[in-house]
């Protein structure tokens, strides 16, 4: 980051595995700051939901009164990114999601949490995904959810061999169903901080 201060990221920390992603943008030169509260919003550069448990998050950022200026941020621009109960929190409609359970509707796609079911539910694979490298990214999926439908705004990123769509970009929103920041693949992350650059 040659001359320029480095981008400010919070990464939402209520609940989930917000420390890795911390880890992971630091690596890369951001400055990184846990995001708890919406007083903390205006000083951001972007910002990053970790993986975790979508329902409790939701609750907790709602309880929290962190969960409608963050919706609001990200739709007036905010960069924003997701990993698996992330992508959940940014997703605009959840399926086999619990009683009540809201998400913060920036990314036009219907996920389904769980998706892969209790035979296997963690796995890890790689998927090609021309836009991020010739290299395929090393994907570590747990008790992910995939995208069952998007809008024709949302770009597809990565599917698994039979399809099943598991990376996105919506404008300034990215969302992945699996864990770059737990497997050392840092170029979801390094996307990330590139639309934080071109904001
Ligand atoms: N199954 C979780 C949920 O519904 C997501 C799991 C994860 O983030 N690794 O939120």
């Amino acid at each position: 980051m040659a001359g320029k201060a480095a981008p400010r990221i919070g990464v939402l920390a209520l609940q989930g595995d917000f420390r890795e992603h911390i880890a992971s943008l630091t690596e890369l030169g951001a400055d990184v700051v846990p995001l708890r509260r919406a007083e903390e919003l205006g000083a951001l550069d972007g910002v990053v939901i970790p993986g975790g448990e979508s329902s409790v998050m939701d609750k907790l950022s709602r309880t929290f009164g962190i969960a409608e200026p963050l919706a609001d941020a990200i739709r007036g621009g905010l960069p924003a990114y997701g990993t698996c109960a992330g992508m959940i929190m940014l997703s605009a409609r959840i399926t086999d999601g619990i009683a009540g359970q809201h998400t913060l509707g920036v990314l036009d796609t219907t996920v389904r949490r769980n998706a892969f079911g209790n035979q296997n539910d963690s796995f890890e694979t790689d998927i090609p995904m021309p836009e991020l490298g010739e290299d395929p990214v090393h994907a570590v999926f747990i008790r992910a959810p995939v995208v069952e439908e998007h809008g024709t705004d949302v770009r597809v990123l990565g599917a698994l061999a039979d399809g099943q769509v598991v990376a996105v970009q919506q404008g300034n929103v990215l969302a992945s169903a699996f864990h770059p920041e737990v497997a050392g693949e840092d170029r979801f992350h390094r996307r990330f901080l590139d639309m934080v650059r071109s904001a």
